[in-house]
């Protein structure tokens, strides 16, 4: 059970990178007894999906200088990569220009010891862990599945992304052991046969990630990755960046204007042109002034028609990890492919995978000794296939956002129709997507954390002067640190 901290009790379900980001923030702003309580299942706080593991070529896909929780220390996390002497021992992460690209399990790593010290720092703030999933919300008590009830004045949804599930056309291969349905899992690639063909269906991150594993693990078989469009992720390219254009105030606030906008600014760069990462940087930094200007037909379709495209430009590929797909490339063990998957079908000797390639009426029938399913999270199960998430759907609480992207929730993160729970409720991360439009980064995940930490600090202490600027938040052994006077949109 979390300690008593004699406070108001803040419960977060999910301690991946937001939940724990949330914890940072509260730490930070609250000079009153708050309780934090993370419930997670797994033992380390801050590592979720991304951050989990010890694969050494997982890596992330921004240099460590740009990896920021607090947006007022910048560089802290390339720091602390320093200190520990992970960039002198990597030296597959370090680029020509002195951008390191870490191993993702190190930032798991930087977010976990930031928690350790900020523990110390505010002793106003318990934080706990409380190993467990949550399945339930019973008169204002989180229900576990280890049959605690741990009170909340405020809930805090962190669940993050839904893992992945068997997309429809390889439901026949359910089962079947050399299919891999979800290669996030530590380990997962193991079982595969350094010989044997391999279909990857998707060609996105995760599908650079498994080549880049099977490179490492010297893969001998021939690699097929495929998707619809056989679109692939851009090489991060090295800052600094200079956003160009301005796309947040469109007079027609239309998903066409929108396109044709970018490509009139990516085409007035005259004979030197303009960097396509400085647009698309400019748009980041307004992703949320243009979603929020966006009617909902409007969203639709840029989720419809312009997201495939967007995704490839926007989550880049970290450098050393497109080392490693160009080089299998280069060497023909993978092929990228435009198709969809008509059926499959497992024997003994392979499975049977029918493919009608993009632009053809055929169908090919190819044999793969191995199929992974890298078509990312499972969004269509977010609220089924987590027992809280539809224990709270149950009661109304919360419910899908129009456009599938995450659960409905206003411009204060909090899900439309929990306004009749017991205590307010919040929702973190890409929950909130179909709200804010772009939240997936660590910066912009971060910044929606230190918005919700405020509410609820605003929440239980109303009478209480906020942190002015100019106040110092010392973590032991760090550099002190002005807390911030207000939360500013993400900058940098
Ligand atoms: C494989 C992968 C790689 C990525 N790499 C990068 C990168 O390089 N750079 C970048 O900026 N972003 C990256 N991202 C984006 C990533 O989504 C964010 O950086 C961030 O980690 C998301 O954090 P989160 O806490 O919202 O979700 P998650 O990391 O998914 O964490 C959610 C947590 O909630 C827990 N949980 C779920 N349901 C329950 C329940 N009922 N009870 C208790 N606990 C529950 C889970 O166990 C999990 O630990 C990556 C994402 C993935 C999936």
């Amino acid at each position: 059970m979390p300690s008593d901290s004699g406070g108001p009790q803040v419960v977060i379900v999910g301690g991946g990178f937001c939940g724990a980001a949330l914890a940072l923030h509260l730490t930070r702003l609250a000079a009153r007894p708050l309780g934090v309580t993370l419930i997670e299942p797994a033992a380390d706080l801050g590592r979720g999906i991304a951050y989990a593991g010890d694969e050494p070529v997982h890596r992330i896909n921004i240099p460590a200088a740009r990896m920021a929780v607090f947006q007022d220390e910048p560089g802290d996390f390339d720091r602390y990569a320093h200190a520990q002497g992970a960039v002198a021992a990597d030296a597959a992460g370090l680029q020509p220009n002195g951008d390191f690209y870490a191993r993702r399990t190190l930032f798991g790593d930087y977010v976990g010891g930031l928690l350790t010290a900020a523990r110390a720092v505010n002793p106003a703030v318990s934080i706990d862990h409380v190993r467990a999933n949550a399945v339930a919300l019973r008169q204002g008590s989180v229900v576990t599945d280890q049959g605690a009830s741990i009170p909340a004045d405020a809930l805090v949804i962190a669940t993050g992304n839904p893992r992945p599930t068997l997309p429809g056309p390889l439901a026949p291969l359910a089962g079947d052991s050399r299919l891999i349905v979800d290669p996030w899992q530590p380990g997962a690639l193991s079982g595969i046969v350094e010989d044997a063909g391999v279909l990857i269906v998707g060609t996105g991150l995760t599908t650079a990630d498994v080549v880049a594993v099977l490179g490492r693990r010297g893969h001998r078989g021939a690699i097929v990755a495929l998707s619809r469009h056989g679109l692939t992720q851009r090489r991060k390219q090295p800052g600094p960046y200079q956003p160009q254009g301005n796309f947040a105030a469109l007079p027609g606030d239309t998903a066409l204007e929108l396109l044709q906008s970018v490509r009139a600014v990516l085409g007035a760069g005259g004979p030197a042109g303009v960097r396509w990462e400085d647009v698309i940087e400019a748009v980041r930094l307004q992703g949320r002034a243009i979603w929020r200007r966006l009617p909902e037909d409007e969203r639709r379709r840029v989720v419809r028609h312009l997201r495939a495209f967007w995704d490839v430009h926007r989550y880049q590929v970290a450098p050393p990890v497109d080392d490693a797909v160009r080089a299998a490339r280069a060497e023909g063990r993978l092929s990228i492919e435009a198709g969809t998957i008509q059926v499959a079908s497992a024997a003994a000797d392979g499975i049977g995978v029918a493919i009608r390639p993009r632009g053809r009426t055929g169908v090919e029938t190819r044999r793969f000794g191995h199929v992974v399913n890298a078509t990312g999270p499972s969004m269509h199960a977010l609220i089924d296939g987590n027992p809280f998430l539809a224990d709270l759907a149950a009661q109304g609480q919360i419910a899908a956002d129009p456009l599938q992207l995450g659960l409905h929730v206003g411009p204060d993160s909090r899900p439309i129709g929990s306004a009749s729970a017991p205590l307010p409720i919040f929702a973190l991360g890409l929950l909130a997507r179909g709200q804010f439009g772009e939240l997936a980064g660590i910066r912009e995940l971060s910044a929606q954390a230190a918005e919700v930490a405020l509410a609820l600090v605003r929440a239980f202490e109303p009478d209480a002067p906020l942190p002015a600027r100019g106040d110092l938040l010392v973590i032991p052994g760090r550099h002190a640190t002005a807390v911030p006077s207000r939360i500013a949109e993400p900058t940098c």
